[in-house]
């Protein structure tokens, strides 16, 4: 197996006897743009120093900035069913829990959508618990008809991105034929008994079979996978090596890595209790390990959560995170119900403000909150996508497509005020795009949205 747990464990004591000048060698490695090797990684996570460690957040700001621009995409998650049939120690919907089940109806996903376009979201993330009885593929296959085809006003959900239960090919190839954006699986932790701990007695609780779903899903079809890991199980030093190695395999096997990468970091749930955790990820390693896999993987986006504070999250997009959620609800039918009081949710929220203000602060900040799913519409996926990424040309792509969905996002959802700074913003970022012939070709396209033309991307 492509996780070799004794190959990371000595990389990981190797480092920890190292001096500050070998970790500090690693940094200039990272520094000078040059491929930092496995032993690398260990020795950027053994840094504690506080100048080299700045140098580390710098480096990884860096990198995000010169390969993806200002731009910050947004997208929200949309929980169809809290069936689950697993046990998972860390989860609120683990089957020992008792609340009520219940999977949304097409109404009901149809309702969720519409709100979620009032917001202005046009990318989301589904998730579904693992339950082959209640929510099985053919449902989720249906609701993924249900979202697409939904469409309030000028709202429309333009990507799907996938997280449900690792599964057959034959099911990856049925999600394939549905247009889904990433397929997203969490590994949770790569220490396999750990692994099992966590997942006693259930479906889930087979470690290889879960850690070759990607394989399964490359060899389906599908080539934009998005995984993770639940900091807070095992070893985070651990977690990031496993994270590498994965990648890499799938890279050896299938010529393109993760797309993403998501960064949860284990939260109090219905049912458990986190002083039982003994591998909590305190603030400040959080931010070292966002940087240091922003680092070790410059063309992988990086995921954040509302599971973080708003300071948090803030502070994280300087080290490389490229990708937020806004306005989240992770209970059933949560969107609906959250102003008639919550559902049971998945985990805790920190961050709960709706989007509009979540745009405002990143535009603070200066960055481009964007809507855009572009890529995968124009076929920009898998290899592809990171030929584009790697040759440093995306960032072509990504800028003009953020400022016009945040042109789209302002006309048809933004206040006053939003159209204010956002019009600033928008002419500003445009003056500063070298090539005439995509700022030409933005400029027309903004005129036309002006005049109600939407939905233009490059
Ligand atoms: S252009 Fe492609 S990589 Fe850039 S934000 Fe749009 S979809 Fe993502």
């Amino acid at each position: 197996m492509f996780i070799d747990h004794e190959y990371i464990e000595r990389l990981l004591d190797n480092a920890r006897k190292s001096t500050a000048a070998e970790q500090e060698q690693a940094v200039v490695k990272a520094e000078q743009g040059e491929l930092l090797t496995h032993e690398d990684i260990a020795l950027l996570l053994q840094v504690r120093d506080t100048a080299l460690l700045d140098r580390i957040f710098a480096v990884a700001g860096e990198i995000k900035r010169n390969i993806y621009g200002k731009r910050i995409v947004m997208f929200a998650p949309l929980y169809i069913s809290n069936y689950c049939v697993n046990n998972c120690v860390y989860c609120g919907f683990q089957r020992c829990n008792e609340l009520p089940r219940r999977k949304l109806n097409r109404e009901e996903i149809q309702e969720e959508i519409r709100i979620l376009e009032k917001m202005g979201h046009k990318r989301i993330a589904l998730e579904a618990g693992e339950d082959p009885v209640n929510c099985p593929l053919d449902y989720v296959l249906e609701a993924l008809d249900a979202i697409y085809e939904t469409k309030l006003d000028n709202g429309s959900i333009r990507r799907v991105n996938v997280n449900i239960a690792a599964t057959t090919v034959e099911n990856y190839k049925k999600l394939k034929d549905k247009e889904i954006g990433t397929y997203i699986l969490f590994q949770e932790t790569y220490h396999k008994p750990t692994y099992e701990k966590m997942h006693p007695k259930c479906a889930k609780g087979n470690y290889d079979y879960h850690l070759t779903a990607f394989d399964r899903a490359m060899e389906a079809g599908i080539e934009d996978v998005g995984a993770g890991a639940l900091f807070g199980l095992y070893d985070s030093d651990f977690e990031v090596l496993g994270l590498m190695l994965h990648n890499e395999h799938l890279e050896q096997e299938y010529g393109v890595g993760f797309h993403t990468i998501s960064m949860p970091r284990l939260k109090k749930a219905e049912g458990m209790d986190l002083d039982k955790f003994t591998y909590l990820v305190d603030d400040e390693t959080f931010k070292r390990l966002v940087a240091i896999i922003r680092i070790a993987v410059p063309y992988t986006g990086i995921i954040m959560s509302t599971r973080e504070s708003a300071e948090m999250r803030k502070e994280l997009l300087h080290y490389g995170v490229s990708q937020v959620s806004a306005g989240s609800c992770t209970g059933i039918g949560g969107y609906k119900e959250e102003e008639m009081g919550r559902t049971t949710e998945q985990f805790k929220v920190s961050d709960e403000r709706r989007p509009l203000e979540v745009l405002k602060e990143l535009m603070d900040d200066g960055y481009i909150p964007s809507y855009c799913t572009a890529c995968y519409r124009q076929g920009r996926t898998g290899d592809r996508f990171m030929q584009l990424a790697k040759s440093g040309n995306i960032g072509y792509v990504c800028t003009p497509n953020a400022l016009m969905t945040l042109y789209e996002y302002m006309l048809d959802y933004g206040d006053d005020e939003l159209m204010k700074r956002g019009e600033k913003l928008i002419l500003e970022e445009t003056e500063k795009i070298e090539r005439e012939d995509i700022k030409n070709l933005l400029t027309r396209n903004l005129a036309l949205m002006k005049n109600g033309k939407r939905d233009l991307y490059l």
